[in-house]
């Protein structure tokens, strides 16, 4: 069947920037280890966390010797961490300054200015669109004042309660679906008037993945998101084209394919669209446009 891929699908340039500094990380590793030289091929590799939300790199990673979970409070000063593209909290950061591990900030150009963005507007309350849980979203949220709140739906921002007279300021997690971000916009306008700062954190990767997958819309039968399980936002991406109407998938490898939905896909002949997340590597994409095309 035929494959309309998406240009904008895969590595944006925060995720391509962390992956090159571990690679190099690697690379530096194994030339001291295989030379015996002294130095940072003492100490583990550590990320403190996935350094991308792409289970199939991480596996490769973890081969290498890289430690993912490692504990912040158990650093030692051989150690060498590489801070995720997603940042990490402001506390999480003090304590591994404190521990004399080496440190290489990988953290994403643009999370850095959505977090500085957020620090600037303290004295206001933080009305945060994301999820809680986030890396991303708990490294944002401290950098804001004591007043913050994150709301992942515009039901849980109606629900929350105005303080009179205070100062509010909305901002998003990176990757959040831009539709509901400018809806909660004009919701807050509407209640707050000039008491409202929006800082317009969402990343342009982001609004270009969707623009484009909405952009399908009318020219593919079915679209296939490939990337992580565990990403938001390859799951965004699927949830956006599904809003639009459009039979959205979101796989990993092919073996994540049903037969009824490949029944779906075949049907009426139409070629499939395919997306990927922003964590998803360029070859992860190949298999699957390949997989596809042989159908
Ligand atoms: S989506 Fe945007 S903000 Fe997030 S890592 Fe990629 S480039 Fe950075």
């Amino acid at each position: 069947m035929r494959v309309i891929r998406a240009k904008s699908a895969g590595f944006c340039l925060g995720v391509s920037l962390a992956v090159k500094c571990l690679d190099r990380e690697i690379e530096e590793r194994g030339a001291r280890l295989r030379t015996g030289a002294a130095g940072r091929g003492k100490g583990r590799l550590i990320t403190l966390g996935p350094i991308i939300h792409n289970p199939l790199l991480m596996r490769s990673y973890a081969g290498a010797g890289v430690v993912c979970d490692g504990d912040p409070e158990e650093l030692r000063p051989e150690d060498r961490v590489v801070i995720r593209a997603h940042g990490i909290p402001r506390d999480v950061e003090e304590k591994l300054r404190k521990s004399g591990a080496g440190l290489v900030d990988a953290t994403c150009p643009k999370v850095k200015k959505a977090q500085l963005a957020i620090g600037e507007a303290k004295d206001g309350v933080l009305l945060l669109f994301g999820e809680k849980e986030h890396p991303e979203v708990r490294g944002l949220i401290s950098y804001a004042g004591p007043r913050a709140f994150v709301f992942g739906t515009l039901d849980e921002l109606r629900a929350l309660v105005p303080e009179p007279g205070a100062d509010y300021c909305l901002a998003a997690q990176t990757t959040q679906d831009r539709e509901i971000f400018l809806k909660a916009g004009e919701y807050l306008r509407a209640r707050l008037g000039g008491r409202l700062r929006v800082l317009d954190t969402i990343c342009q990767a982001t609004k270009a993945r969707q623009s484009e997958v909405l952009g399908m819309r009318g020219k593919v039968g079915s679209l296939v998101v490939v990337g992580g399980f565990n990403s938001g936002n390859t799951r965004r991406l699927a949830e956006v084209a599904r809003s639009a109407g459009i039979f959205a998938l979101h796989v990993e490898q092919p073996s994540d394919f049903a037969q009824n939905d490949l029944q779906k896909i075949k049907a009426g002949g139409e070629p499939a669209g395919v997306s990927a997340g922003a964590s998803t590597p360029a070859e992860q994409i190949d298999e699957i446009c390949g997989f596809l095309e042989s159908l």
